[in-house]
């Protein structure tokens, strides 16, 4: 730590997954600068208590009830205080970091989001699906709160880190580079008898398991052109995705003279993590430096919303508003989890989604209540369209 640097409180909200795991090793990294508050997991009790004794973390949280008396034994003498269930993670939340991680997978992320917010918290935000199926509510709270919102996905990032937010009437438009995934070059057929190990081994990152099928579907850059919509005040038509297969480029912002100004950077998380972490300064990095005479080439192509439907029915619930994108995102969640348990084919997820934004066509989601109401609402309508399916 240099002089002036104060020693920043952080707690890390789903520590034991791959974007969880990225922090924790940077904060190992700089052990000096950090002290944590609160970590969290779902049901790894065994290394949520490891990391929770390596870091003196003070109060630990798993979302899964029956895990509470493991996490417990597992911490017994250590003093760290324990807690499990849903609320327990937003208590975590609500613990005073200055810093807080939110990088819990899908809905289950927006409570605790919510917590860290309403707190005003510095809040690095990977969970996405918190703002695909609560964006304006998110926003409000960080407005109301003053919680400075810094995205962790890495084309958000990208972004936050070239875009002009004094002067976003200089920006012509967004363009969100997207790798392709697994089945780029896939046809439909091909995409039909994908297996969820086919699926789940991405090109270029390595990440938690229901992202990267949404990476194969590419319904993640669907999420991420929602996300995108709340993060920055640039209109829906004015957000372009490129397939950028080398993944080096994260994303970019056009300006109306014509410059476009772009992050780059090897593919890991633990760039756009740090930025969260030390900013509003710079902190070293461990990740692979570039190396443009390797690079050699960087190519770009249309996405194809023919192969890739979740690009246009992501669209499509960003444009028809209310509940659609909280549906979207719920149905998604689901049928991720039917294709990984083999219960569907690969070509079902993105159809099971489209089915349940055709019945549940209308519903609203202005307040919690009404977004949990028709989150559990397309959930039910999703399985069974799966039960029906399968
Ligand atoms: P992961 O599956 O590796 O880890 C998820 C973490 O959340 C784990 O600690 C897990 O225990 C916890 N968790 C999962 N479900 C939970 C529940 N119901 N209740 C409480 N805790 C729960 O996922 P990941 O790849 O680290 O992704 C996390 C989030 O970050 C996702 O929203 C993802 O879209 C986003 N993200 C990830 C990456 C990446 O490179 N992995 C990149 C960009 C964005
Ligand atoms: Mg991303």
């Amino acid at each position: 730590m240099t002089a002036g640097e104060e020693c920043r409180s952080v707690s890390v909200l789903g520590a034991t997954g791959s974007v969880g795991l990225s922090t924790i090793d940077l904060l190992r990294r700089n052990r000096d600068r950090f002290r944590v508050e609160a970590l969290t997991a779902h049901r790894n009790t065994a290394g949520l208590a490891g990391l929770a004794r390596e870091f003196g973390a003070r109060f630990v949280a798993v979302g899964d009830e029956a895990c509470y008396d493991d996490l417990k034994n597992e911490l017994a003498g250590s003093g760290i205080e324990v807690g499990a269930g849903a609320q327990s993670l937003a208590d975590a939340a609500s613990r005073p970091a200055d810093w807080v991680m939110s990088a819990i997978t899908g809905a289950a992320g927006l409570a605790p989001t919510l917590a860290a917010i309403d707190r005003g918290a510095m809040v690095a935000l990977a969970n996405k699906e918190a703002l695909v199926c609560a964006g304006a509510i998110v926003m409000a709270a960080c407005a109301r709160s003053g919680s400075i919102l810094l995205p962790v996905d890495s084309e958000h990032n990208a972004i936050h880190q070239v875009f002009d937010f004094e002067h976003p009437d200089r920006v012509e438009r967004l363009i969100l580079t997207a790798s392709g995934g697994p089945f780029r070059t896939h046809s439909r057929q091909a995409m039909a008898a994908a297996t969820p190990e086919e699926a789940l081994a991405h090109p270029n990152w390595s990440m938690g398991a229901k992202i990267s099928i949404d990476s194969a579907t590419m319904m993640n850059k669907g999420l991420e052109l929602i996300e995108a919509s709340h993060l920055f005040p640039v209109p829906e038509p004015r957000i372009e995705i490129v397939v950028h297969p080398e993944s080096v480029i994260h994303s970019m912002v056009a300006y109306i003279d014509g410059s476009v100004l772009a992050q780059l950077g090897t593919p890991d998380m633990r760039t756009p993590i740090a930025y969260t972490l030390a900013w509003p300064g710079r902190m070293a990095g461990p990740s692979a430096k570039l190396d443009f005479v390797q690079l050699k080439n960087l190519s770009f192509e249309s996405p194809d919303e023919q192969r890739f439907s979740a690009l246009r029915v992501a669209r499509d619930a960003l444009r028809a508003g209310k509940a659609a994108p909280t549906i979207l995102n719920a149905a998604n969640e689901v049928a991720v989890r039917g294709f990984l348990d083999r219960r569907i084919g690969f070509l079902d997820i993105v159809a099971i989604v489209e089915e349940t934004l055709e019945r549940l066509v209308g519903h609203s989601a202005d307040s919690l209540e009404e977004v949990h109401a028709v989150d559990g609402e397309a959930r039910n309508t999703a399985e069974s369209l799966m039960l029906a399916a399968a």
